[in-house]
């Protein structure tokens, strides 16, 4: 049977005492796709989880899943009955406890019986190693295995909060790919709670973004980073120049000349502009304050009378601090936003 979404949240809300830590939330996810629910800390997102499973009742609004409502005007389906899966930030295993044992821990006798659990160990290509322990396994199989016992009762959407955050970055970057790479291969629904934005953009197909218990925009990595709903958005998926421009159409007159819009705009507004979409060189308005060398790239800091700008280029430093130079748009087109719209829509916890 085809569902439209597969998994829907709509106008979710939640409060405890007097402060809304989810408000009026809405996403989607269809199935087979990871979403990745990115936001800052305090911002709500293991609250918005909760709701997900059942372990929190909602003040408003509605979950379905596979076309059953799970939240909603007078439904609470107990978490027991949801079939919705939570993996925490802790991935351990249970040290006494073989692979086998570990991934059937949980699992009701007649499931086991049925198989599941070495169905779930098959999946993550992990079959041969159901009799070692733990201590036997090298960090990458022990993951494995926790996303086997997670996938062994078969929830129709796995909720990951946070995952990797206990861990340190090389074994992070390499998990993150990993696992992400495991969730397609076995066709599993996801959400997967961070609050980086680089590992959102990894494991999210799709990524949304949550800001004082909203969500203020859904859509792919790409999207989320060339068409951010909100200035705060563009700074907060990336680096972002915020400059003043002069909409005319199509174009925008700014200190780096005219900018492509993605949508036309009359008047005065505010762009933000990446780093990596400004071109510098020689002679010009501009004067390098601050040059730092990546390897990969260089970050310039250029300084333009008032305003202070971050070009990134992919080469060795060419220029020093001092010297004379232009910068120049070269990406694509750019979102503008209202000079007038205070950019602040609550305030932000942590
Ligand atoms: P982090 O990334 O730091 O884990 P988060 O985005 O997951 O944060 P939540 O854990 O959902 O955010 O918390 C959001 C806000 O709700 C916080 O201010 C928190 O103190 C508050 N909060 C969460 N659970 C409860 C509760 N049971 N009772 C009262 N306040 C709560």
């Amino acid at each position: 049977m085809h569902h439209d979404h597969y998994l829907r949240a709509s106008g979710l809300t939640k409060q405890f005492g007097d402060e809304r830590v989810v408000e009026d939330a809405s996403f989607t996810v269809e199935e087979g796709k990871t979403l990745a629910l990115l936001g800052p800390s305090g911002c709500g997102k293991t609250t918005l989880l909760r709701l997900l499973t059942g372990l929190e009742a909602a003040d408003a609004g509605t979950i379905s899943l596979a076309g059953d409502t799970l939240t909603g005007p007078g439904v609470h389906v107990p978490a027991e009955q949801r079939r919705v899966g939570m993996v925490f930030q802790d991935w351990a295993l249970f040290p006494h406890l073989t692979v086998d044992k570990n991934v059937a821990y949980g699992l009701r006798a007649e499931d086991i019986a049925r198989g599941r659990a070495a169905e779930a160990l098959e999946l993550v290509g992990l079959s041969n190693l159901g009799a070692r322990y733990p201590s036997e396994l090298s960090g990458g199989q022990a993951q494995r295995v926790a996303v086997a016992r997670a996938l062994a009762p078969r929830p129709r959407v796995l909720l990951l909060d946070e995952p990797f955050s206990n861990l340190d970055t090389e074994f992070r970057v390499k998990l993150r790919s990993e696992v992400a790479t495991l969730m397609r291969e076995v066709g599993m629904t996801a959400v997967f709670v961070t609050h980086d934005q680089e590992e959102a953009f990894v494991v999210g197909d799709e990524v949304a973004v949550m800001r004082s218990g909203r969500i203020i925009q859904q859509g792919t990595p790409t999207e989320v980073y060339e068409r951010p709903a909100s200035a705060w958005l563009a700074g907060f998926v990336g680096e972002a120049n915020l400059v003043s421009g002069l909409g005319a159409g199509d174009v925008a007159d700014t200190i780096f000349g005219s900018i492509p819009l993605a949508t036309p705009t009359s008047g005065p507004c505010r762009l933000a502009v990446r780093p990596e979409h400004l071109h510098i060189g020689t002679g010009g308005g501009g004067r390098v304050t601050g040059v730092e060398f990546y390897g990969h790239d260089t970050a310039y800091s250029v300084e333009f009378e008032a305003t202070s700008v971050q070009v990134r280029a992919m080469a060795a430093p060419r220029f020093r601090p001092g010297d004379d130079v232009s910068v120049s748009y070269a990406g694509p087109k750019v979102v503008a936003f209202s000079s007038m719209q205070p950019e602040l829509v609550g305030i932000e916890a942590g």
